[in-house]
């Protein structure tokens, strides 16, 4: 039984693996505008945005990524919806 970690290819002077020290692989930035925060694979913004998106959009973001994950067009509609919302808040104050 060979364990290959995923991504251990030999990085020979290419840049476009970059290390982020202190965050997991597969983390991304908040889509949020203006917003730089590094927000893990799991979770789609950070806490500050995510707090901002309207009760029933958070619980059809989950509902829908419980029932068949991410990818499928509900949870794509979902995740548009919430950060659609937290737009609109940012550009309105
Ligand atoms: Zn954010």
């Amino acid at each position: 039984m060979k364990a290959r970690s995923p991504g251990s290819r030999p990085a020979q002077g290419a840049a476009e693996v970059r290390p982020v020290t202190g965050q997991p692989p597969g983390s991304h930035l908040c889509p949020a505008r203006h917003c730089r925060a590094r927000v893990p694979a799991d979770k789609l913004m950070c806490p500050v945005h995510w707090a901002k998106v309207p009760r029933p959009m958070r619980e059809a973001v989950w509902s829908t990524w419980r029932n068949g994950g991410g990818g499928t067009r509900a949870h794509a509609a979902a995740v548009r919806a919430a950060i659609a919302a937290v737009t609109r808040q940012e550009k309105t104050r």
